[in-house]
């Protein structure tokens, strides 16, 4: 169950999304520039956003009033929409746990990468080779004569 001051449909989680604010001592007022927010799976029905886990109506972000920035076109233009139900910030985690995950198997492939580097091309090597080729006595009409080990006759 929702605290006093929060739609019924909000998650814990979702609790810090809301400022101390409240309007005639009652609903507290969304903070549409929390610099946490991101949109959250949705659907636009005639014109009004939806959440597609619990159905209530989504909530405005506007990312741009994180910040002053000079020049912005409209720092009030609003740039996501995103819910506050259970379902929505188990999908935020989902995302966050997701990111995770990718960074540190990146990390490791890279660090198996340093660790088998000597597999990477010897240009030095592979120039030797190719000059031991050209002088070979099976490099006719350019190309490499090559056998399979069968005994020469
Ligand atoms: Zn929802």
């Amino acid at each position: 169950m929702a605290k006093s001051g929060y739609p019924a449909h909000c998650d814990s989680r979702a609790e810090k999304f809301f400022t101390d604010i409240r309007w005639n001592d009652s609903r507290r007022m969304w903070d549409t520039k929390h610099p946490d927010l991101v949109s959250t799976p949705n659907v636009n029905i005639n014109g009004t956003v939806h959440c597609i886990f619990c159905g209530n109506e989504m909530k405005s972000i506007q990312a741009g009033l994180r910040g002053f920035v000079r020049n912005s076109v409209d720092p009030y233009a609003v740039t996501g929409k995103s819910c506050i139900c259970k379902k929505a910030m188990d999908w935020l985690e989902f995302q966050e746990k997701k990111k995770k995950l990718r960074a540190e198997h990146d990390e490791k492939v890279q660090a198996l990468e340093q660790e088998y580097d000597h597999f990477f091309v010897n240009e030095k090597a592979i120039t030797r080779l190719a000059k031991k080729a050209m002088e070979s006595k099976y490099f006719r009409d350019g190309v490499l004569q090559y056998s399979y080990g069968e005994s020469e006759e």
